[in-house]
């Protein structure tokens, strides 16, 4: 086959026990696999040769291989078979010799078996083949590396190298889920969790905005295709409108953030029981007013989640976050997630008790809170659309989805003087021959068509109101 490469594990894998090793190999070599699957290869092959992997095949996926977890490089190579130093001096130069051309090189060599030579013999005789060819050695700064590994009767000639992410196989270290916002942190929170082998599932909130979540769904999506092979997350998703109306009008402002989280833990809960063995979260120690110690801590207690919260960013700085967030790619998705509208616009409390917080939360009804659980959607990252991210019950949206019928509400004089494009005007149509489309009402300011649409959806439509009416469609156009 015309690819061979060389993997090489994580360090830490071919230390583990022998009983456990095995374990960690047959997970990697699944992950692997499904990097050649996802690409269309139809012909590949793994062996572990000592502690590393060589795996072949019928197209090229170095970038991507480097990308699993638990890989820590990966070199595309070429196997030469031997018969003694001379030979594979030979062998090795003729082919490399066009690479030093008016070069400045280097040879690295690893030996592993029984030789009659050592890799530093490798290294002079090779070295002196090639310099004929070459501009010089330079061990220090080479232009080229000539980078070879000997196992035994075969030399694997590195062509090509790609550094590897390194962690453990996605799969090897249980499950946890993973509350994601879509904004920066917390993707690269769940990115941390899941490089340690973990399953890492998500759960959404959606707080009123639906292009918000959107964002949140494309953050797991790019998440899942670029790093989680060998792992289909699945994106719970639950409704929080009312609830965080609730809050609003009933929970003093400086308690509001806090009871919010603390209402997220208790949802978390009651999504990871039985399934899970930890929740994720993307907070770092006071990073913001709600995120002190003492506000995470009274959170959790009152919450009741007995899972423990792994935060992987506690200790790390913002600066550091975002770099991350760079590499994963997560960076510039987040970076358009607004804060959704802040529901404490001024102080919060930095150090409430348990007691207080004991006392606000209490305030939320209970029939409240398994309202919310009530909406919950549960969706395949690797399955699901866009369209599918917006609650059942949600009526709002902000963007008008693909393969949706607009309609126009206001009165035909308003819809002959400017209507969105291909829009309808509501009075003109025939709402039984839309059945099974989607709907999209819109009248001047959202008000009018979300009552028909609630009206709409209870004679069995499809049906949303464009947030902000016809002002929010010419904004967007604009
Ligand atoms: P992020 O950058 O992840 O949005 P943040 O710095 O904005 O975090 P907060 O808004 O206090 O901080 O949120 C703290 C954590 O709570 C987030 O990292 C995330 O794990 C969780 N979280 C916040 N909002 C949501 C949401 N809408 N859905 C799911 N989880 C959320
Ligand atoms: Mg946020």
């Amino acid at each position: 086959m015309p690819y061979k490469y060389l993997i090489t594990v994580s360090g830490e894998i071919p230390l583990k026990s022998w009983r456990s090793r095995p374990r960690f190999y047959k997970t990697l070599i699944k992950n692997l696999s499904e990097v050649l699957r996802e690409y269309g290869s139809t012909n590949y092959s793994f062996k572990i040769v000592d502690a590393k992997i060589l795996l072949e095949s019928d197209i090229d996926v170095l970038e991507d291989l480097s990308k699993v977890f638990g890989v820590m490089r990966v070199g595309e190579v070429d196997l030469i078979s031997f018969s003694d130093l001379g030979d594979l001096v030979r062998k090795v130069g003729e082919r490399t010799a066009g690479l030093v051309a008016n070069k400045k090189f280097a040879v690295r060599v690893k030996r592993f078996g029984t030789h009659n030579f050592t890799s530093l013999d490798v290294a002079r005789e090779l070295g002196s083949f090639l310099k004929p060819y070459s501009a010089g050695v330079d061990l220090e700064n080479p232009d080229v590396e000539i980078i070879l590994e000997v196992r035994g009767p075969v030399t694997y000639l590195y062509k090509r190298l790609a550094e590897g992410v390194g962690g453990l196989p996605i799969g090897t270290e249980g499950r946890a889920l993973s509350l994601l916002s879509g904004g920066i942190d917390s993707p690269v929170a769940a990115w941390l969790v899941a490089k340690r082998g973990v399953l890492v599932d998500f759960l959404h909130f959606f707080m009123g905005s639906p292009s918000a979540s959107r964002l949140a769904f494309t953050v797991a999506r790019t998440l899942t295709k670029n790093w989680f092979y060998g792992h289909n997350p699945r994106f719970y998703l639950i409704d929080l409108t009312h609830a965080l109306n609730y809050i609003r009008v009933n929970i003093r402002w400086e308690f509001r953030q806090v009871v919010l989280k603390t209402l997220m833990y208790y949802l978390a809960s009651k999504i990871a029981a039985g399934n899970y063995e930890a929740v994720v979260t993307g907070e770092s120690i006071g990073q913001a007013s709600s995120q002190t110690l003492a506000n995470l801590s009274a959170a959790q207690v009152v919450s009741g989640l007995q899972l423990p919260i792994l935060r992987p960013l506690v200790g790390f700085d913002k600066e550091e976050i975002v770099s991350i967030a760079r590499k994963v790619g997560t960076y510039e998705i987040s970076s358009m997630v607004g804060e959704p509208c802040s529901i404490a616009p001024s102080r919060v409390r930095t150090r409430v008790t348990v007691e207080e917080l004991r006392n606000e939360f209490a305030k939320l009804p209970e029939d409240l809170i398994e309202k919310a659980l009530s909406t919950l959607k549960i969706l395949e990252v690797r399955s699901s659309g866009l369209e599918d991210v917006i609650p059942d019950k949600s009526v709002v949206i902000d963007y008008i989805p693909e393969d949706a019928v607009v309609l126009d509400l206001r009165d035909l004089d308003s819809y002959l003087e400017w209507h969105y494009p291909g829009a309808l005007h509501y009075e003109s149509v025939n709402l039984e021959d839309l059945r099974d489309k989607t709907l999209v009402l819109y009248c001047d300011r959202g008000n009018v068509s979300y009552v028909e649409a609630l009206k709409l959806r209870e004679k069995g439509f499809k049906a949303y109101s464009f947030l902000n009416g016809a002002e929010g469609l010419r904004r967007g156009l604009t």
